[in-house]
C-alpha cells in the first residue's frame, strides 16, 4: 500500500468506525488521588530503536510521543503523590511466548524502562509488576488467587485509572478488556472507569509491503491498528480521551 492509499484507508476507517473522544480528563488536586496512572510496557524492548525483535527499527513518531507523554504524566503523578502502576513485559529464555519471537528477556535490558522513565524504578510512589503475558490483569494474579493490580486499586481507593503505553491493540487493549470485565463482576472495587489516553498510546508499524517479504508475518499498519485498538477498547467500555487537563 502506497502512502496515499494508506491515508485513504485510515480516512475510510475513521469515518466508518469513528472513535469519538469522551471529552477531556480533568485532574484536579485534592486529598484523595484524582486517578491512578497505569503505564503499560514503556520499555526498551518495545520502544527503543534497535533494542530487540519487537523494538522499532527506525525512529517512530507515534512511539516517541507515547514515551514523552508517559514521562510527563508520570512526573506529575509522582509530584502529587498520586499512585502509579507500571507493567513491564519480562520473559525467561526457556519460556517462549508464541506467536511472538523472543523479546524482553531477563538481563537483556529490553525488559527495563526506557531511559526517560528509568527513575520510576526507585520511586516509592510506583508499583512495578513484571509480566510474562500480554494481559496485565491476568498477569497480576498471584498463586494464592490474589491480584496485585486489584490490591493496588483497593489500597489507594482508586475510582479512575488513566492508561498509557504500548501496544494500543495488544497489551493496552487486553489489559483494559480484562479489567473492565473484572470490574463488571465486582473484582476490582472501587474502580469505576478506565480512561485510555489516545496520544499516550502507540503501536508498532509493519506495513503490508514489508510483511509480504517476511515469512508468516501479519501486516500491521500502525495508524490503522492504533485506531482499531482504541475502537475495540471503547467498545468494551473504556473511555478514550485525547486531552488531559491538569489543574494546579
Ligand atoms: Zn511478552
Amino acid at each position: 500500500m502506497g502512502s496515499e492509499a494508506a491515508a485513504a484507508a485510515i480516512d475510510l476507517l475513521r469515518s466508518a468506525a469513528p472513535v469519538l473522544p469522551d471529552g477531556d480528563l480533568l485532574l484536579t488536586p485534592r486529598e484523595a488521588p484524582a486517578a491512578g496512572l497505569v503505564l503499560v510496557d514503556v520499555s526498551n524492548g518495545f520502544c527503543t530503536v534497535g533494542a530487540g525483535n519487537l523494538a522499532p527499527v527506525t525512529p517512530n513518531k507515534q512511539i516517541e510521543k507515547m514515551v514523552e507523554e508517559s514521562a510527563r504524566l508520570a512526573k506529575v503523578f509522582c509530584e502529587r503523590n498520586w499512585p502509579v502502576f507500571a507493567f513491564l513485559d519480562t520473559h525467561y529464555p526457556d519460556k517462549p511466548e508464541p506467536p511472538f519471537p523472543p523479546h524482553c528477556i531477563v538481563g537483556s535490558g529490553e525488559e527495563n524502562f526506557v531511559p526517560a522513565l528509568e527513575w520510576l524504578e526507585n520511586d516509592p510512589n510506583v508499583t512495578i509488576r513484571r509480566k510474562d503475558c500480554i494481559d496485565g490483569y491476568l498477569a497480576a494474579f498471584e498463586k494464592d488467587g490474589s491480584n496485585v493490580f486489584s490490591d493496588w486499586i483497593a489500597k489507594f481507593q482508586i475510582k479512575t485509572v488513566l492508561v498509557l503505553g504500548i501496544c494500543t491493540d495488544y497489551c493496552v487493549l487486553d489489559f483494559a478488556s480484562s479489567t473492565l470485565a473484572a470490574r463488571n463482576i465486582g473484582r476490582v472495587p472501587p474502580l469505576e472507569d478506565i480512561v485510555i489516553y489516545s496520544e499516550g498510546c502507540a503501536t508498532f508499524d509493519l506495513p503490508v509491503e514489508v510483511a509480504r517479504s517476511i515469512k508468516g508475518a501479519l501486516a500491521h499498519p500502525q495508524d490503522l491498528m492504533h485506531h482499531m485498538g482504541l475502537y475495540m477498547a471503547k467498545s468494551r467500555g473504556a473511555k478514550i480521551v485525547d486531552r488531559i487537563i491538569l489543574e494546579e
